[in-house]
């Protein structure tokens, strides 16, 4: 239930700088200086590729030892352990890649108590900017969130490596920062993942996300597609990173991230991006909360004009069974899930309606929008 003990603080927390620009990798030790010259950098072989080489020879110019490990794949128990084993000797830990990756970093820099750079590789989750990890099981399914002192000490995104990163995965970040605002408005007299209750600045970055995706997310898709650097572009990269980061963790999560974790446990959406299945959930959400039809057009256009997933079928599960989205509802409301934020009636029937619902508006949406192609 919402503040059950009435709390009355206001809480909001922060990475200690954030830094976003086309040449922020180049110009690395810089910004990385300040919190050692000896660092653990995670990242798997594909970002090494892409940007490790980079940062590597950007921070040894400048006299830094790195100590790189590769980062296996999953943010498990197992795999922080290793590299935590491996990150004696080093004074900072630095995470390069996606949401995963990232979220392993803050981890291992936790357990080693030491400070963290993050520098994410796509902008496809609100991960970087957080003080929490979300813990799976070595087979993918979700464990746990895991709750760390502080945020990241830096986080530093190079746009013109994001740029570079499939489109797909800005339309992710795209999926999980829509999000934020339609859960953090539920979430008034909830407590935040600090422990306190949102400000009015989580709830203005809140509703800033949303209207900068509205009003640039198309347009940064497409500068995606071309490769290239656009104000859409840093301004969508922007939303889904920072305000996405900060709104979520000081203004509250509530269904849409429930029923992301509840569709984790199914084996057909494996292959999706976490905002893609948040975004499915956050349609499901607003159909929970009695959203208008015309307000529902609003978000389903706009996930629609960035390929995000919209019904069962795009989701990649068009046989999906009422018996497995039963499995999902029923995750989604387990004990201590972010869905009991919410001041909303919720049963686990409902939720399974409201995921039916959402596959079924999305379907109709689709044929009006073809209709109004002809
Ligand atoms: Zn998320």
């Amino acid at each position: 239930m919402p503040n059950p003990k009435q709390h009355t603080e206001r809480y909001f927390q922060s990475p200690s700088k954030y830094i976003q620009g086309p040449a922020a990798i180049k110009n690395a030790a810089e910004y990385l200086g300040q919190l050692g010259k000896k660092p653990l950098l995670t990242c798997d072989s594909v970002v090494f590729n892409i940007a490790g080489k980079n940062l590597i020879s950007a921070l040894e110019s400048h006299g830094f030892q790195v100590t790189r490990e590769e980062f296996t794949g999953e943010t498990s128990n197992k795999e922080i352990e290793r590299l935590v084993s491996l990150g004696k000797n080093c004074d900072f830990v630095i995470g390069m890649g996606g949401g995963k990756t990232m979220d392993t970093a803050k981890a291992v820099a936790s357990q080693l108590n030491l400070r963290v750079a993050i520098l994410p590789t796509t902008a496809s989750t609100d991960a970087p900017c957080s003080a929490l990890s979300v813990i799976y099981t070595p087979e993918g399914e979700f464990e746990r969130y895991s709750f760390f002192n502080a945020n990241p000490d830096v986080v530093l995104v190079d746009t013109n490596v994001i740029a570079h990163a499939p489109a797909r995965f800005l339309a992710a970040g795209m999926g999980d920062a829509i999000a934020t605002n339609v859960e953090a408005r539920l979430c008034k007299n909830s407590l935040n993942f600090g422990g306190g209750l949102p400000t009015e600045v989580a709830s203005a970055i809140g509703n800033k996300c949303e209207e900068v995706l509205l009003k640039f997310g198309k347009q940064a898709y497409e500068a995606n597609k071309a490769q290239v650097v656009t104000q859409a572009f840093e301004a969508v990269v922007e939303a889904n990173t920072l305000m996405s980061g900060l709104g979520f963790e000081s203004g509250g999560l509530a269904a849409a991230h429930a029923i992301h974790n509840g569709f984790t446990a199914i084996h057909g959406v494996h292959h999706l991006l976490h905002g893609e299945k948040v975004a499915f959930g956050t349609v499901a959400q607003l159909i929970l909360t009695g959203t208008s039809s015309a307000e529902l057009d609003v978000y389903l256009a706009f996930m629609l004009s960035v390929d995000l997933p919209i019904t069962f079928e795009m989701l990649g599960i068009p046989k999906v069974t009422d018996e497995d989205i039963r499995r999902v509802a029923k995750l989604s409301c387990a004990p201590g899930e972010t869905i009991w934020n919410m001041q909303d009636p919720v049963t686990e029937e409902l939720v399974f309606g409201a995921i039916k619902a959402a596959d079924a508006v999305g379907r109709d949406f689709i044929l009006r929008a073809k209709g109004r192609q002809v």
